[in-house]
């Protein structure tokens, strides 16, 4: 299967902005023996802006563009360190591809992007990808992670789109203000009412929210992507997910006529 794993901040890092190590090693070590048994993996990978937080000592996720785009600059850098680090002890060899909503959107460049995707995992590389955020600016931001997980997983015709984050899925209502709200573990449609179970929640380090995967979920669905939304806690997840099993909540992919 070609799986594409985007990874949110909040899994990523503790909520000091700095690394969790412990899962981050988790997280690397499946991806690595789902690999080892013959899956291709792309790793779309949130947290630059994050870790550059923490990297530099901010106190607080910065708000206005050029701090953002700074400690983007600063994080990339680290997360990538990371990444090359803790694959390599598998034997994994990992590529970084920054790109941005004008590079989707201009034919010629999504073409060289796909290009590389595909000629990455031929040669068995792990390629892993990330909004370019220190030249995106607002006309051409895709803005958050989730909707690039989504896009790339159209351009690289993946089989699985698995998004993992701090909620174990779509939830009837919001879980942290209602705790009566219950976990939807299959999705066939998206419909209005479902759209209307996402709250505005975001996290404090992250940029997405239900919104975004839902967003992400029809983009998915309707290029024939089945995509599961589940909690990154335990990065175990990721092999009963591969297995089909009943894990977080699953949108089915919409049949091609
Ligand atoms: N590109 C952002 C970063 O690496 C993350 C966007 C998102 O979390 O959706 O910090």
């Amino acid at each position: 299967m070609r799986i594409v794993i985007k990874i949110g901040t909040s899994t990523l890092t503790h909520a000091t902005g700095h690394l969790n190590i412990r899962r981050v090693e988790k997280l690397c070590e499946v991806m690595s023996d789902l690999k080892n048994a013959g899956h291709q993996i792309i790793l779309v990978s949130s947290g630059a802006i994050g870790m550059g937080v923490g990297k530099l000592s901010l106190k607080t996720r910065p708000t206005d563009i050029p701090t953002k785009q700074a400690a983007a600059a600063v994080g990339q850098c680290e997360l990538m360190y990371i990444y090359d680090k803790l694959f390599s002890e598998h034997n994994h060899t990992v590529a970084q591809i920054l790109i941005t909503g004008a590079d989707i959107q201009n034919e010629e460049r999504n073409k060289n992007f796909q290009n590389t995707l595909y000629r990455l995992l031929e040669l068995e590389a792990l390629p892993i990808i990330n909004e370019n955020d220190t030249i995106a600016t607002d006309e051409i931001v895709i803005g958050d992670n989730d909707t690039l997980a989504a896009i790339v997983a159209r351009s690289s015709e993946a089989d699985l789109l698995i998004l993992l984050s701090d909620i174990d899925g779509l939830y009837t209502e919001d879980p942290h203000k209602n705790p009566n709200a219950t976990l939807l573990s299959e999705v066939d449609e998206i419909t209005s009412e479902i759209i209307a179970m996402t709250g505005s929640a975001v996290t404090k380090l992250g940029t997405g929210g239900m919104q975004t995967k839902l967003h992400a979920a029809e983009i998915a669905t309707k290029n024939g992507i089945e995509m599961v939304i589940a909690n990154g806690n335990d990065p175990e997840v990721l092999y009963d997910i591969v297995n089909g099993e009943n894990i977080g909540t699953r949108f089915k992919a919409v049949k091609k006529q």
